[in-house]
């Protein structure tokens, strides 16, 4: 399978904060890529580094052959990107922001569709504002899907959702990446992980640790389950 995404010693501090030290991963065409790790492992700044949100101090990212720093426009149109926190005006209405997001892309995915699947059907008259927090999850992973990318970032996807709203969202995420689209799946919640995840990056205080399928985790490790493996391999509990 060829990479769609390669990312070669990346370096990136804050300050005294080192957020990535030395962070390199390949992501194939058609997986679901899952980057593991527990609060401020480095999570969020490396999928915001390969989106081109933000500037590595040193290292070399390519997405679909470009460069994300500088072929910034050219790969919106090609990466659908939910990230964590995002947040769209409170009077905001759920069909006018899907409005907006389609009119960025030249094709973009049918609305009504992408909502219903969502379990979000009959709310394009509700403000953002008066989304529940899962509903506003369920509108961002929509929004990341509008535009028919070849690539989804997803970060903590399942952040805000019930066990139910959980499980609808992972046979979404299959569904779509069944459909040719391949994925980034940041997470810290192990079960996710390992339903959905083809390939996983442990990732902790700012290193990758291991990379490889969940079974590959789990025999390195020793361990009978991802939660077991992930606290034998990083020392700490996730
Ligand atoms: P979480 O799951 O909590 O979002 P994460 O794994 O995504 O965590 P990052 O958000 O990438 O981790 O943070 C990595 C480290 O960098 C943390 O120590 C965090 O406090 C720090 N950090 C992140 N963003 C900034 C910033 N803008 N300024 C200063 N420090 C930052």
């Amino acid at each position: 399978m060829s990479a769609v995404i390669e990312v070669e010693n990346l370096h990136k501090s804050y300050g005294g904060t080192v957020a990535l030290d030395d962070v390199s991963f390949t992501v194939r065409q058609g997986e679901i890529f899952g980057i593991l790790g527990r609060n401020g492992a480095g999570k969020t700044t490396a999928v915001e580094c390969l989106v081109g949100l933000r500037a590595p101090d040193r290292g070399r990212i390519r997405v679909l052959g470009r460069d994300p720093g500088r072929d910034h426009a050219e790969l919106t149109r090609r990466v659908g990107v939910q990230l964590q926190d995002s947040r769209l005006p409170e009077r905001l209405r759920v069909g006018e922001a899907m409005r907006l997001y389609q009119s960025f892309y030249p094709d973009p995915a049918d609305s009504g569709e992408l909502l219903a699947r969502l379990g979000l059907a009959g709310r394009e008259k509700t403000p953002y504002g008066k989304l529940s927090g899962g509903q506003k999850q369920r509108l961002a992973i929509a929004l990341a899907l509008i535009g028919r990318p070849r690539i989804a970032v997803l970060d903590e996807l399942t952040t805000g959702l019930d066990p139910h709203a959980c499980r609808d969202t992972w046979d979404l995420i299959a569904g779509v990446r069944a459909a040719g689209v391949t994925i980034v799946l940041v997470t810290h919640f192990m079960p996710e992980a390992e339903r959905l995840c083809d390939r996983i990056a442990v990732i902790d205080a700012g290193r990758v640790l291991v990379t490889g399928t969940p079974a590959e985790l789990l025999q390195r490790a020793g361990q009978p389950t991802l939660e077991d493996a992930f606290v034998a391999l990083t020392g700490r509990t996730s």
